[in-house]
């Protein structure tokens, strides 16, 4: 290899280490936008999940910048044109409006309506744990619409993960109920 080549190659090592640095070290934290958030719409005042670019957001953080924009909303794209007015909510306080956060907080301190035993923390490695309705139906947390989330929290109960998977399963099995010898 030409000594240009190994030239090239080192800056261009250094440029990319220096950039993500400035991602991940930056003034500007993009990371606290990631993810599915929430926020009320101020023309309709109903909840709403929007999605930040991420990708834009990242470029500006490495030259220091702060860019906040929508990618995805639920109105969208009828209302794609919009002023996204509820950026300002968002901005206030991206942490507690992401559905992640949301969704984890719920779920402190409380235990498994089936086994009772405490739920462990939300983690992105981990399954995750489930809720059940007043009307009885199980389903993972993340699986219920993102706009829908704080709505079906009010009114659910917090399921651990192997309760999740156990009691889903006599539920979409009932013939075969009679094999639960513990329900005895
Ligand atoms: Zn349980």
């Amino acid at each position: 290899m030409a000594p240009e080549l190994y030239t090239l190659i080192a800056f261009l090592v250094i440029t990319v280490a220096y950039l993500i640095h400035r991602v991940w070290v930056g003034g500007h934290d993009f990371r606290k936008y990631f993810g599915k958030m929430l926020v009320t719409c101020p023309e309709t005042h109903e909840t709403v999940a929007v999605k930040v670019a991420s990708g834009r957001a990242a470029v500006a953080s490495m030259i220091g910048k702060e860019h906040v924009e929508l990618s995805n909303c639920t109105r969208w794209p009828e209302k794609a044109d919009c002023d996204q007015a509820c950026l300002n909510e968002l901005k206030a306080d991206p942490e507690n409006h992401q559905v992640w956060t949301i969704a984890s907080k719920w779920y402190v301190g409380k235990d498994c309506f089936f086994c009772h035993r405490p739920i462990s923390e939300l983690s992105h490695l981990d399954h995750s744990p489930g809720v059940v309705g007043p009307d009885g139906k199980i389903i993972e947390w993340d699986e219920v619409p993102p706009e829908k989330l704080p709505e079906t929290l009010a009114s659910a109960q917090p399921v651990c993960w192997n309760c999740n998977v156990v009691e889903s399963f006599w539920q979409q099995h009932p013939d075969m109920v009679i094999q639960r010898p513990w329900k005895h």
